[in-house]
């Protein structure tokens, strides 16, 4: 009943977007400029079987050659394969590929836009050589950045400094001026402040060390800049809330940022309902650099008004709201995950659920009967046959296979739960980074017999899963060239371990390209507009220095991308950062 009414509802809203598509496409067709790009090692996924109701299965991808891409306006028009004339040019604006690779946008089905955002705008200290490397950084950095209403970084540690010791607010007190500066230690444990800082906090030569806190201080007694451990609340408790026109910033740095890796879609996973107005805020300004696909944070207050609104789309498409972020357990590495037996490297322990039963299942049933898509964050294997269960009872009862419930990380798993994804029809989404550089850690958390079912992904799709592939930035690197390498090679980028890290789990190239494009395309909903180069799809794309597919797998890490292009429009502003 609630699948029919979904679908009805989707039916309804298409036929609508169907007629005033007709209406306003005749006005537009004036207007809209057919392109055609020539010259081009153009691939694309080969369409998928007419009719299939999921993406091809793996044995059936094949790569589509290409060397002229057509489109008007934000669609694709056609392709144009080494065999096929070319269109008559006339009237239409033409550009040569001078022989570079042209693919379809590449997609991360799970990363953090706002922290991402944000770690952009701090910073970074780590690797400094001395106290006035670090000042330095921090000059370059205000330079590239404008007028912040507070300077915040991280990384710095003395230990590595010629002086060996702690740094002054002097060195920053004649460089910053009024503007406050806070920077952490490299463990969190101390900070950095400035003198304006220090004023806005009101602390002075008569301001006592907390309980569990240290403020240095000169042989006078007064505080020379560093406050240790619970000292540092005197300063960060002054750092005023994240506003949303600081969201705002964030957001589109860190937009343009994944533009310039070639990204040309992301699935937000866990924004807050003021998240999500700064995004409703950019949009008023002009279409997102970036798609973005956002899950709801499950824990957000008004979660309920959220999913009372249902499905959001904005009208041109690159703002998407149709699904849920709930995280079920912690990560491998602090050893929060949950597991069914003892961490191998701590007897006794088993990791932590976040939520009780009860809860889990009240959030994911709320959830479905909105008719919203459930993504679960699991790690451990406790967890994700935790939810698998929940997934089990829960999908007949609301009748909501369609919806295409996700677990995140899907990171280690039993094997009779491996089978169930495709049974329930349940999509793993995984970050292929993950395991080359968790593998060490891994291997000491998990033991020689649990590692088999960690970062499984050839055992998923041998079961018949859809794997949606990401990073998790700014946890990994966004770079979905790195992506593309670990799923690949199971290797970093040293090339090890030789042969690769549990090497039979290994995607092959096209796999993992599906990965992500089509299929994380798929896990949002959005076949139909992306993933591929087809007639009348989203003309998303990027340009490449290297063809992936030619080179060694080993080099695909090192993919350049030259221009990334969002519906029709060249997107790319600057060069990724480091
Ligand atoms: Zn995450």
């Amino acid at each position: 009943m609630f699948t029919l009414m979904f679908t009805l509802k989707k039916f309804a809203s298409r036929s609508v977007l169907l007629g005033l598509g007709l209406f306003s496409l005749t006005g537009m067709q004036a207007l809209a400029q057919t392109t055609l790009i020539s010259n081009i090692q153009g691939y694309s996924l080969a369409q998928p079987v007419p009719g299939s109701a999921s993406p091809a299965a793996s044995e059936e991808r094949t790569l589509q050659r290409f060397t002229a891409l057509q489109f008007t306006g934000n669609r694709i028009d056609r392709v144009y394969s080494a065999e096929e004339a070319l269109p008559d040019t006339s009237g239409m604006t033409v550009i040569d590929g001078q022989g570079k690779t042209l693919l379809p946008g590449l997609i991360d089905a799970h990363g953090h836009v706002l922290s991402y955002g944000l770690s952009l705008l701090r910073v970074d200290l780590t690797g400094t050589a001395s106290e006035q490397e670090a000042v330095q950084r921090i000059v370059e950095f205000q330079q590239r950045n404008g007028s912040l209403d507070w300077i915040q970084g991280r990384g710095w540690n003395q230990v590595l400094w010629d002086s060996n010791a702690f740094p002054t607010a002097q060195s920053l007190d004649s460089l910053f001026g009024d503007t406050p500066v806070w920077l952490s230690r490299v463990d969190g444990h101390a900070g950095w402040a400035n003198t304006a800082a220090m004023q806005i906090a009101g602390v002075d030569i008569l301001t006592q060390d907390p309980n569990g806190g240290q403020i240095i201080r000169d042989a006078e007694g007064r505080p020379t800049g560093v406050f240790v451990d619970n000292a540092m609340d005197l300063i960060t408790a002054n750092i005023p809330e994240l506003s949303i026109e600081d969201q705002k910033l964030a957001l589109r740095k860190a937009l343009n940022a994944l533009a310039a890796y070639g990204m040309t879609s992301v699935h937000d996973a866990g924004i807050s309902a003021r998240t999500l107005e700064a995004y409703k805020e950019l949009l008023a300004e002009g279409p997102l650099p970036v798609r973005v696909n956002a899950m709801l944070g499950a824990g957000d207050p008004e979660l309920e008004t959220l999913l009372a609104a249902g499905h959001f789309t904005s009208p041109d498409e690159t703002l998407t709201v149709n699904s849920i972020k709930i995280s079920a357990d912690g990560a491998l590495g602090s050893r929060g995950a949950a597991l069914i037996e003892d961490y191998s490297d701590m007897p006794g322990h088993r990791g932590l659920l976040l939520l009780s039963p009860e809860q889990l299942g009240g959030y994911m049933e709320t959830a479905m009967r909105a008719g919203f898509q459930v993504n679960v964050h699991a790690i451990g294997d406790d967890a994700n046959r935790l939810v698998l269960d929940n997934f089990a009872r829960l999908i007949p009862q609301t009748d909501t296979r369609a919806l295409r419930h996700r677990i995140e990380h899907a990171q280690v798993l039993q094997y009779q739960d491996i089978l169930r994804f495709a049974e329930l029809g349940v999509i793993p989404s995984m970050q292929s980074t993950h395991a080359t550089s968790d593998k060490n850690m891994a291997q000491d958390r998990l033991g020689e017999i649990r590692i088999q079912g960690a970062y499984a992904w050839r055992k998923l799709l041998d079961a018949g899963a859809v794997i949606a592939n990401g990073s998790d930035f700014p946890v990994e690197s966004p770079n979905p060239f790195f992506g593309l390498h670990a799923a690949i090679t199971r290797q970093d980028h040293q090339n090890e371990p030789a042969g690769g890290w549990f090497p039979e789990e290994r995607m092959t190239p096209e796999e993992a390209f599906a990965s992500f494009t089509l299929d994380a395309a798929y896990a949002g909903h959005q076949e139909e507009l992306l993933g591929t180069l087809e007639p009348g799809k989203a003309a998303d794309f990027i340009l490449l220095e290297q063809d992936i597919f030619a080179s060694a797998p080993s080099e695909i890490w090192k993919a350049q991308v030259l221009e990334t292009w969002v519906n029709g429009k060249r997107v790319m502003e600057a060069t990724p950062p480091q």
